[in-house]
């Protein structure tokens, strides 16, 4: 059984962030989300409410699951007996932060891979942060997020 972990914030998911996890779909058997608890950034959605948003985007899908987790990510992969991770990768700006940290994994777990995938072209300029800043104007941003997370939103920036 081919476990993947895809990591991240998820501050809120996107249609991005789903077009990724479709893709590792194919690939592994299973994918497991995993929020990261410890990260430098401020989320605007609480880790309950991130992970709510989750489960009702992936709600019918076969294979995921989401958890939280805290501490180095090689460690929570090791865990949950993950052989690899997923990232995605929009573009070269991307790159330089993501390879220094899929070396230093794999320093730390030689066992673990990451797997990079490429999300279709109109979500390349897609990111959790500008849709924030969209969503505080009030802009349309449904094309870009699932339903619960446009509602979650609007609710945020009433
Ligand atoms: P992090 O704080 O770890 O970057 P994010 O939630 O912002 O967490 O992103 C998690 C992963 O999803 C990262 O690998 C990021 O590159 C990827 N990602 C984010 N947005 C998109 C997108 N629109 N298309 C493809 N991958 C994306």
């Amino acid at each position: 059984m081919k476990i993947v972990i895809y990591p991240g914030t998820f501050d809120p998911i996107t249609n991005g962030h789903l077009d990724i996890i479709y893709r590792a779909l194919t690939l592994f058997d299973k994918v497991i989300i995993g929020i990261l608890l410890n990260t430098n950034k401020k989320p605007l959605f609480t880790t309950e409410e991130r992970l709510e948003m989750i489960e009702k985007s992936i709600e019918g899908i076969k294979n995921i699951e989401v958890k939280t987790f805290d501490g180095l990510l090689v460690n929570f992969a090791d865990e949950m007996k993950a052989s690899a991770i997923i990232r995605g990768l929009r573009q070269v700006s991307d790159f330089e932060y993501e390879f220094q940290m899929a070396l230093m994994n794999r320093k730390l777990n030689e066992n673990i891979s990451t797997v990079f995938l490429m999300p279709n072209e109109k979500y390349t300029y897609l990111n959790s942060s500008l849709i924030k800043e969209l969503a505080r104007f009030k802009a349309d941003v449904s094309d870009f997020v699932p339903e619960i997370v446009n509602r979650k939103l609007k609710e945020k920036f009433l």
